[in-house]
């Protein structure tokens, strides 16, 4: 199975500008004065060998959403900006009468705000299957789109939609898959999810803040030798702990250590700081990567950083 990042930023959109896109082509010049470049391959190879990622790529602008790919039904986290492409990509593919599964950490507007956008919603013969822990969120999903603040108001949406409210502790056989919830720490509650299926384990943690105080025996057990850990990294340490303690999100180093703990194989760091730059996540990456082997060098921990169209076999 595979797992597609389709928006990996948190809070909110953030842009590419044209300064920026001009400096990564200064850059990419600047490293190429010195090198024989004289065939296409030679241009591939160069940009595929010479180049960081923040030069020849992006970690993209989309907000929250990502794709468990096995078998013929989707299943989905979060409905940030990233659904929009997702549901570009499923028209495009020309396949009709599809089935959705999308599983709500929360409703904040960057989980959320992609749904009035995504195309296979207004299609006759699609289905639709919200699952959610929070009361009443069929409500949340509905107002967003009533007016004044969209034109277009979800009863027109065609696709049969089915909003499905979750219970804790209860395990769920859903599109193939055992899935289960684990609540967390952060303003008006958000939910992880773990899905296993064939003894692969994947687990969706985003917008999870990690306190001395937080149970970590409770995380470490719903972590415990995940294949993959999609886990919320969007602070530095030092910012969630004395500048933004109780904004409801985690740090990079707390994801290793627990990682690390519970045996988890690969992690994927996720809910990117809007105002980062390519460059400074970049640096990220590579001061987490030697974070780890600093904190256990004999663990085998794969680390990546999550970006718009990231794919990851699991
Ligand atoms: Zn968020
Ligand atoms: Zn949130």
């Amino acid at each position: 199975m595979k797992v597609i990042i389709w928006g990996s930023r948190g809070s909110l959109p953030a842009s590419v500008r044209a300064e920026t896109v001009r400096r990564k082509i200064y850059k990419a010049i600047e490293a190429a004065k010195d090198c024989q470049i004289k065939s296409e391959a030679d241009i591939e190879n160069f940009i595929d060998t010479k180049l960081p990622f923040s030069v020849r790529g992006s970690y993209g602008s989309n907000t929250s959403c990502i794709e468990i790919r096995d078998g013929k039904e989707y299943i989905i986290c979060d409905a940030g900006t990233g659904l929009r492409d997702f549901g570009n990509y499923v028209m495009q593919s020309g396949k009709s009468s599809c089935h959705f599964h999308i599983f709500m950490s929360h409703f904040h507007w960057d989980h959320i705000h992609g749904f009035p956008f995504f195309v296979p919603a207004f299609i006759k013969g699609n289905t639709i299957d919200f699952y959610g822990f929070h009361e009443g969120f069929e409500d949340i999903l509905v107002n967003q789109q009533n007016p004044p603040s969209f034109p277009v108001p979800v009863i027109c949406m065609q696709a049969e939609k089915r909003f499905n409210r979750l219970e804790l502790g209860k395990e769920y056989s859903i599109a193939g898959f055992q899935v289960k919830g684990m609540e967390q720490d952060h303003p008006q509650k958000s939910y992880g999810y773990r899905f296993e299926k064939d003894g692969k384990n994947i687990v969706y943690s985003t917008d999870s803040e990690h306190k001395k105080s937080s149970d970590e025996g409770l995380y470490l057990n719903f972590f415990k030798d995940a294949d993959l850990l999609i886990f919320d990294t969007q602070y530095s340490l030092a910012d969630a702990i004395y500048v933004k303690e109780d904004w409801g999100h985690s740090s990079n180093m707390v994801g290793v250590e627990l990682a690390v703990r519970a045996g988890v194989k690969h992690l994927c760091m996720y809910h990117g700081e809007p105002t980062h730059s390519d460059e400074t996540l970049d640096k990220i990456l590579r001061d987490t990567i030697r974070y780890a082997s600093i904190y256990d060098d004999s663990y085998p921990l794969r680390i990546s950083l999550a970006y718009d169209g990231l794919e990851i076999e699991v």
